[in-house]
């Protein structure tokens, strides 16, 4: 289930990124979550009620889906899909979810506190949380909740108590701030639900883990299906659990290139983007939220607003893993526009029926790009992380002002 790999170290390093930047009182409670973490993943009955979980109430594994009509008027590679849109709930943000809701229930803790930004993952965490009887609180900015009105319902019908956060940007970093702040005062009952590859060790380590379902099962069925492996696997990046979840199976192929897509916003020159590797004049090293990897900042180490026509891709920061995947070359980091997520989006609704989340469109872009130029015996698989019914309004605006 859980793959071995030579990074992180056992202090949460992957080379010089990653690690424990916390406060005093915050680092027993991350040895207690290692020490639980590595415990579950030893026992057989939680990898087995884990995986159990996964088969009869996500509903995996997923499909893979060969985008025949795509593929062939783009004249080159053939394009496959990693059918994450079809998950309960319609993302890949479930699998950690439920793996985590699963390891709070393990260590006795029956209150979770999560943030959300487009409030995907404070759905995710308030479904895993009804389905095991834990009581949820979600942080999410006041901006935030205006914007993504449906996600606030949905999580309220799910019984979570969402927590208005006014301070800041009133965004997603804010209700971070705020979900930490919870975390430190109430940590002996309390576990915090992050939602991405992403925070301080063990949680890069685990959310990747708990991920990592998608890539043995994607690597599985394309070689069932096309009796080889791809020569390129493309998933967009936001934290990157969604990416690290399908490169991971795949990180020791060296024949099959590792791609991921970030947001390229208004433009990589206009500095409205969340390009973190694409643009290194405004994005550094440095710390945020517990964690060390590539930082978009001001030059006084202010936080910079970052921007993204899909929310789950607007974050000032990237998985550590990720920037030592790129330092080792191991994978590549690409971007896409507004504009081009959102043709991939009416692209892949008209040739394939399908109609993909405005994140999943970014990865979708590239694929675009690149299968004309490659040819037809080659294979692209894509990670298709969710479904796009969340962003009908903000596809429906953009659609009006071209
Ligand atoms: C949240 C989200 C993402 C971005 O998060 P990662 O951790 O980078 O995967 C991508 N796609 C969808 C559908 C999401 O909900």
């Amino acid at each position: 289930m859980f793959i071995p790999a030579s990074v992180p170290d056992a202090r949460g390093k992957f080379g010089p990124y990653g690690g424990q930047f916390v406060p005093e009182t915050l680092m027993p409670a991350l040895a207690g979550l290692t020490a639980a973490y590595e415990s579950a993943c030893r026992d057989p009955d939680f990898v087995a009620e884990f995986q159990h979980l996964l088969r009869t109430y996500v509903g995996r594994p997923s499909p893979i889906s060969h985008a025949r009509r795509l593929s062939a008027a783009l004249g080159g590679a053939q394009i496959y899909f990693k059918r994450e849109d079809l998950n309960h709930t319609g993302a890949h943000k479930i699998n950690n979810a439920l793996g985590q809701a699963l390891l709070a229930q393990r260590m006795g803790k029956r209150r979770i506190v999560a943030e959300t930004g487009a409030g995907q993952h404070g759905v995710g965490t308030a479904t895993a949380c009804a389905l095991l009887g834990l009581e949820c609180i979600v942080y999410m900015g006041s901006v935030d909740m205006a914007r993504q009105q449906p996600n606030v319902l949905r999580m309220k019908l799910l019984g979570a108590s969402v927590r208005s956060v006014e301070s800041g940007s009133k965004t997603l970093k804010d209700a971070i701030n705020e979900a930490i702040r919870d975390w430190v005062t109430n940590v002996e009952t309390t576990h915090y639900l992050l939602g991405s590859v992403l925070g301080p060790h063990p949680y890069p380590l685990m959310v990747r883990d708990f991920q990592s379902v998608i890539g043995q099962e994607a690597r599985q069925q394309i070689l069932a299906e096309t009796g080889r492996l791809p020569d390129v696997v493309i998933a967009c990046v936001g934290g990157g659990s969604n990416a690290l979840g399908i490169f991971h199976a795949f990180r020791d192929d060296e024949q099959v290139a590792l791609i991921g897509v970030e947001a390229g916003g208004a433009g990589i020159s206009s500095g409205k983007h969340a390009a973190r590797f694409a643009d290194l004049a405004i994005s550094r090293v440095g710390v945020l939220h517990g964690t060390k990897s590539f930082v978009m900042q001001t030059p006084d180490g202010q936080i910079r607003e970052t921007h993204s026509i899909s929310a789950g891709l607007d974050y000032p920061s990237v998985g550590p893993e990720h920037a030592w995947l790129r330092d080792q070359e191991r994978a590549g980091y690409t971007y896409a526009t507004d504009a081009e997520a959102l043709a991939a989006f009416q692209t892949l609704c008209r040739t394939e029926g399908i109609i993909p989340a405005l994140e999943s469109s970014h990865a979708v872009a590239e694929a675009i790009k690149r299968a004309p130029s490659m040819r037809p015996d080659q294979i692209i698989l894509v990670n298709l992380s969710g479904r796009g019914d969340k962003d009908l309004d903000t596809v429906m605006q953009a659609l009006d002002k071209v």
